[in-house]
């Protein structure tokens, strides 16, 4: 297909992420023009549903009135002011006293900034301050896990455990550990039950912290669900397991929260899903339904002492984001919360999710597929060249960004990690939308079937 005026010049002045940037001009941009519940639409008014809410993001999905209000009255009223040395402003003041309500462990106070990764970034910071502060300057290593996605800071990038985020960008930097990723499917070992496997990788991990030396490890970062990874659901007794050994060596769990939280699993956050007890949590994208970015870490209170402790022997607490706290994401912030209240989002993702359950499971048998895994209204479809072997596609094949491509055709956002469709709706989905997404989802796997066999790709 010809390109567009609009698709030609993004071509000649974008650059876009996640994207095989030298086979951009082939595929050609899919530029989106507006939205309207879970539908977007693109230039040329063709409809798709966001079966991934953007980027596991705009849980409300698209064209949400209340929010516009809320933002407008917002910039009528102060569009920007910040937090620093001492200034305050209502928004962010309300936002945090409702983080603190709904968080899933015992909370203090909230630190704002704008990403996901600036979050995690500023966990690992005020971590390392904390371990100052405690007198063990020592203690300063991060355990993450292969597969994680934590952000691409140079810091979040080095944590996240994905090849592409360290491959020629001079990462992981000191101080970052990597230990196994929790996926049953692809990492057990042949004849392994789901309980010896956690036990291998909490027997594993405990390895890890003696070899380096518990007096040199600070702090284990992990996502309840794993999302930019692949959609890596533990076993149910993954974290209840490998708590107690973080407990015994007095490493902290950092809960991020950035795909989990607000309702996505069925509670309000992940870690109460999968049984987490962790010491700070990091929040973004649907704390504010993606209507304006804003990321925040909520902090226990010996944390928040132990800052102020330091702070008076250095002088000023050194930290902080021109944007962090903007009141115009705080606002719709406190907005997005109330609604999710109002519209009781854990109830509501609970009643949809046996029939998102279903619908996924059902895949299971499509000869495209390998694994289907989901919990609340988060799923990965696992896509395989031989189901019997677990035998994947060659990468260069590039077989799960074809599928999500075909997709496309049908009216279809879903988005491909390596050969793995993510599937993340918006909450407000309906029974009848989320049939449709499936109907369609089918579709574009049996498109993608059609084209292994002709191509002879397997
Ligand atoms: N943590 C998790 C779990 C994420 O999924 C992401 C982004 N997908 C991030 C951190 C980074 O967030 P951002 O892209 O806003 O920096």
């Amino acid at each position: 297909m010809p390109l567009t005026n609009v698709q030609a010049r993004d071509l000649d002045a974008v650059i876009h992420p996640y994207t095989p940037l030298h086979k951009i001009r082939e595929i050609g941009p899919l530029v989106l023009d507006h939205g309207k519940g879970v539908y977007v639409y693109d230039t040329q008014g063709k409809e798709y549903i966001e079966g991934m809410s953007g980027l596991w993001c705009a849980g409300l999905g698209f064209g949400n009135e209340e929010l516009v209000e809320a933002a407008t009255e917002q910039l009528r009223r102060l569009p920007y002011y910040h937090l620093f040395g001492g200034k305050g402003m209502e928004p962010a003041i309300e936002l945090a006293e409702k983080l603190k309500e709904i968080a899933p462990c015992e909370i203090d106070k909230v630190l704002y900034s704008s990403s996901g990764s600036e979050a995690n970034d500023t966990q690992i910071k005020l971590i390392w301050y904390y371990n100052n502060a405690m007198g063990r300057p020592e203690k300063k290593k991060i355990i993450s896990r292969v597969k994680a996605y934590h952000g691409v800071t140079v810091m979040t990038a080095s944590l996240t455990g994905l090849p592409n985020n360290h491959r020629d960008f001079d990462l992981p930097v000191a101080n970052v550990r990597h230990t196994d990723c929790p996926q049953y499917y692809r990492f057990s070992q042949p004849g392994e039950s789901e309980e010896e496997f956690v036990q291998r990788l909490a027997g594993n991990l405990r390895t890890l912290i003696e070899t380096e030396g518990p007096e040199t490890i600070a702090a284990m970062i992990a996502e309840p669900i794993m999302g930019a990874g692949g959609v890596v659901i533990p076993p149910e007794s993954y974290f209840p397991t490998i708590q107690p050994i973080l407990d015994e060596h007095d490493i902290l769990l950092i809960d991020d929260e950035v795909i989990c939280g607000f309702g996505r699993t069925g509670n309000w956050f992940g870690a109460t899903t999968m049984g987490m007890k962790p010491a700070t949590v990091s929040v973004a994208k649907q704390m504010t339904a993606a209507y304006a970015p804003l990321s925040a870490v909520m902090l226990p209170k010996f944390m928040v002492e132990a800052l102020e402790a330091q702070s008076a022997k250095i002088g000023v607490f050194g930290h902080g984001f021109t944007y962090g706290g903007h009141p115009l994401g705080c606002a719709i912030g406190v907005k997005t919360i109330e609604i999710y209240q109002r519209m009781d989002i854990v109830g509501r993702v609970r009643s949809l999710a046996p029939q998102f359950e279903k619908r996924m499971m059902a895949l299971a048998d499509h000869p495209l597929v390998g694994n289907v895994r989901c919990k609340g209204l988060v799923g990965g479809i696992e896509l395989v060249a031989d189901k019997a072997t677990k035998r994947s596609f060659e990468a260069a094949q590039g077989v799960g960004a074809k599928v999500a491509r075909l997709g496309e055709g049908h009216g279809l956002i879903l988005r491909a990690i390596g050969d793995t469709l993510a599937v993340c709706p918006p909450m407000i989905i309906s029974e009848a939308e989320l049939d449709e997404l499936f109907d369609r989802t089918i579709k574009a796997l049996d498109d993608g079937e059609a084209v292994v066999s002709r191509e002879g790709l397997r």
